[in-house]
């Protein structure tokens, strides 16, 4: 009762509020501005403690700024009412441009006389176009990458305001990003752009797909400025999302310009495929590739020499300290495989290769006239294989064409795997997936953006353009290895007896030390630009005696224009011969077999990266031999008596027993290879060539380089930003 009367004594203040609002200097206006009141009085209780009473807010002025940008209105207020032991009087305005609240003041004791005068945009600059970012709710925000026409423009300020300078015009297109997460990685080299190491970012973007209600007709819709002169706003949505992978590939030998370039351009097509793959929603962000086995430790991609390798990737193991996407040589030169292993390693996802012959890839996939069909715009047969059918999709559990049971990936479709992995608790931003989104969303438009790289796959065509902003192709940090007198690509023919030999390895030896895996000799390799190893034998494996046909000598002057020191191998038992000859390939062009094609000939893999080559075999049969032995034919290959330098024994090197150890691992398939560059050289006898072409007996004293081990390291990012 007591509190009544006092506020019914209490005086009023007669506040007049005022205020100018000006956007770069000039009126700001028709600008909706709001004043809110908030008053909160306590008094004391009977212990003489003071208790506070109701916080009340109330709006005191709705009014709209005048053409000078001016705006005034009147409220009554309280004054401290006698006796109150607390007294909370203050006043706030609110500028509202439409339904988005441009600046709020915060609160100020109210006074008789208040003023309320802003500049809306005090990092202004004079004839700029001004662009505006916000978010779901409508609130400004700071922060924001604002793209136009595909470039970065700039980063909204704290008023959510960028100046674009010099300003647009009508007909260009705005894109808005803000980062909203940065997902820790455990493996080392991933910190671009950060203090810490990173596997995704994600973002939300005023950039959504758009389709109809069957997943059709689908577009990417830009903000397409109208009038430069007013404020372009944009609207950054959680649903807009796009998550980009931070990614680091290894090429493990020296790669050729042309092959990194191959290479390098195959992994930005893979960001494309993604993109389409995922309906706008992941691409490849941060790209760093170097050759030369660099980074091979914190690789996600490494892309092995070996021909035989079989391109693989753990599942998951993007977000694992020791988990890769290991490619196959030729694999590398296909966008395609790239992006089936991603889907087991940025997904974790399972092969849907059928297990038996009841079981496809999805209800519809064999249905050749619907859009479901193998290279059709819906296929959704990723996880099947992508190879040069790219442009798959991930299945879902939309009832339209639902995934199956019977393969790797078990009960769960890959779209629901995909949604468990990339998630937001707090719902700042969310994956679609056709169910959540409620159709199955077609093949992305071909946005017309040129696409990284110029160089062209084998014998398919580059993808479309699908990420449409040149700000979203993945950003390069390359590093590329390259040393003096390096190869192109060679053909190494493994014969005995003039006989080729399927199944022998082929170790290559660098100059630098290196000792890189090649893969075996085959009947023949078809390799990606149309390389042929040559037409072989089947079966022909490591006979007794040597068969008819030309002798090594004669068909290698045919292909490599000189003769070559065919010699026999190792020394001792008579079983145990065998001649190598090596086949110069010029870049790209298919070495052409050797002459007298009725005679079996020996194909094998084409060497990748180095100056130095050597030769290994493996003996047809295992065999014992005396101490005393092995230490002559060491004696002999250290003579380099030119007999034994085309095939050696990998036996004579150094470390013969772990030479030994590491073969039979291989031969096993126990040993990955992917650390080979670890190893010290094996032997200290390999052959390299001097720069008059001769050969000379120590590689690592005596090779083709000069200077400095032959070793020009480039600067690392030379690529880009
Ligand atoms: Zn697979
Ligand atoms: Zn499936």
């Amino acid at each position: 009762m007591a509190i009544i009367e006092d506020l019914a004594a209490a005086e009023t203040i007669h506040c007049s509020v005022r205020g100018r609002i000006t956007r770069c200097g000039e009126s700001a206006s028709s600008l909706r501005v709001i004043c809110v009141h908030h008053q909160q009085i306590g008094f004391p209780d009977e212990n003489e403690r003071c208790r506070g009473g109701l916080p009340m807010f109330r709006t005191v002025g709705d009014v709209h700024t005048d053409s000078h940008g001016d705006f005034a209105f009147a409220f009554d207020a309280l004054a401290r009412p006698f006796g109150a032991c607390s007294f909370l009087s203050r006043a706030r305005v609110d500028v509202y441009d439409g339904a988005t609240r441009i600046w709020a003041s915060g609160y100020r004791a109210v006074a008789p006389l208040m003023r309320f005068d802003r500049e809306l945009l005090p990092n202004c600059r004079a004839g700029s176009t001004v662009v505006r970012v916000i978010d779901d709710a409508g609130n400004i925000v700071a922060g924001a990458e604002v793209f136009a026409n595909g470039t970065l423009r700039g980063t909204t300020d704290a008023t959510g305001h960028v100046f674009v300078d010099p300003p647009l015009e009508a007909g260009d297109e705005l894109v808005a990003r803000r980062l909203i997460r940065e997902n820790g990685s455990p493996k080392d080299g991933h910190d671009v752009d950060s203090d810490r190491n990173w596997n995704y970012r994600v973002w939300i973007t005023s950039l959504g797909v758009r389709h109809d209600s069957d997943g059709d007709d689908v577009t990417l819709p830009q903000y397409t400025i109208s009038n430069p002169d007013e404020v372009q706003q944009l609207r950054v949505r959680a649903r807009n999302a796009i998550i980009g992978l931070n990614l680091r590939a290894s090429i493990e030998w020296d790669a050729s310009s042309t092959e990194f370039d191959r290479i390098h351009d195959r992994l930005c097509d893979l960001s494309e495929l993604l993109y389409n793959a995922t309906e706008g929603q992941f691409f490849v962000a941060e790209l760093a590739l170097s050759d030369d086995g660099h980074s091979w430790d914190d690789a996600d991609v490494r892309i092995y020499a070996n021909m035989n390798y079989a391109s693989n990737a753990s599942r998951g193991g993007i977000f694992e300290d020791d988990g890769r996407l290991r490619m196959n040589p030729n694999d590398a030169y296909f966008a395609g495989f790239y992006l089936h292993e991603l889907g087991h390693y940025a997904f974790g996802l399972g092969d849907e290769y059928p297990d038996n012959g009841t079981v496809v890839c999805t209800p519809k996939s064999k249905d050749p006239e619907g859009p479901y069909a193998n290279g059709n715009e819906k296929d959704a047969c990723l996880m099947r294989g992508s190879q040069y059918e790219d442009q798959k999709k991930f299945c879902s559990a939309h009832p339209l064409n639902p995934h199956v049971l019977g393969t790797d990936q078990g009960r769960q479709d890959c779209w629901t795997d995909i949604l468990e992995l990339y998630s937001d608790p707090d719902r700042r931003w969310r994956v679609l997936t056709p169910v959540n989104r409620g159709a199955i969303v077609g093949r992305l438009p071909d946005s017309g953006v040129p696409l990284k790289g110029s160089s062209q796959p084998s014998g398919v065509a580059r993808p479309p353009s699908f990420i449409p902003l040149a700000g979203w192709k993945p950003r390069d940090h390359n590093l590329r290895v390259q040393h003096l007198g390096l190869c192109e690509g060679l053909i190494v023919r493994v014969t005995r007896g003039g006989t080729p030999v399927v199944g022998a390895l082929v170790m290559l030896h660098t100059s630098q030390g290196r000792s890189i895996y090649q893969g075996k000799t085959k009947t023949e390799y078809n390799l990606a630009y149309g390389v042929r190893t040559g037409v072989g034998a089947h079966g022909a494996r490591l006979p007794r005696r040597p068969a008819t046909g030309r002798p090594a000598a004669e068909r290698a002057r045919g292909a490599r224009g000189r003769p070559p020191r065919s010699g026999r191998s190792w020394s001792g038992a008579r079983r145990r011969r065998a001649d190598g000859v090596g086949a110069v390939r010029a870049d790209g062009s298919a070495e052409t077999p050797p002459e007298g094609a009725g005679e079996p000939s020996l194909p094998a893999p084409v060497g990748r990266g180095g100056n130095v080559r050597r030769v290994s075999r493996r003996p047809p049969r295992r065999r014992r031999i005396s101490a005393r032995a092995r230490v002559q034919r060491h004696r002999r290959s250290v003579r380099g008596d030119g007999r034994n330098r085309r095939i050696r024994d990998v036996r004579t090197g150094r470390a013969p027993q772990r030479l030994r150890e590491l073969v039979s691992r291989l031969q096993r398939g126990e040993e990955t290879l992917g650390h080979l560059h670890r190893f010290r050289p094996w032997g200290t006898q390999t052959r390299s060539r001097t720069e008059s072409g001769r050969f000379a007996g120590r590689s690592n004293k005596v090779h083709t380089t000069p200077t400095s081990g032959g070793r020009t390291m480039p600067r690392r990012g030379g690529g880009g930003r």
